[in-house]
């Protein structure tokens, strides 16, 4: 847990999100500048800062999220047609908050390569 961390204050009720879906580890809610139709973010409910801090003592938590990210992905109807996941780690990549999160983007044709 981070006091400064804005997606801490979101599993913490602090400041409102979308949720819409969690589990006793994850959390999953809409991103609130969302680049397709479906685009959720899930984190741990336990402050990680990016993929850097994983190791074998926490690695359940990204599991905890991957298998969330399917059940949503199902959910929101974008499964068959298929849909991106996406973590940003550190500055060159593109990481503006720091606790880890995963981006399951879909609804539309992506690209590649990312920008
Ligand atoms: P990243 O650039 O990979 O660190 O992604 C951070 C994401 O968090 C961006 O897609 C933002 O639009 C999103 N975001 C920032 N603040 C909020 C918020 N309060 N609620 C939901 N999503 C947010
Ligand atoms: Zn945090």
């Amino acid at each position: 847990m981070s006091g400064k961390c804005l997606f801490c204050s979101i599993i913490n009720d602090d400041i409102p999100a979308d949720i819409i879906a969690q589990t006793e580890s994850a959390l999953a809610f809409r991103d609130i500048n969302p680049q397709a139709s479906t685009h959720v973010l899930i984190i741990p409910k336990k402050h990680i800062a990016s993929t850097r801090e994983l190791n074998k003592g926490n690695i359940e938590y990204l599991s905890e999220m991957a298998l969330l990210a399917n059940k949503i992905a199902e959910e929101e109807g974008i499964n068959n047609n298929g849909y991106r996941w996406v973590i940003n780690t550190g500055d060159d990549g593109g990481q503006t908050v720091g606790h880890i999160h995963l981006h399951v983007i879909g609804g539309r044709q992506m690209h590649w390569p990312p920008g």
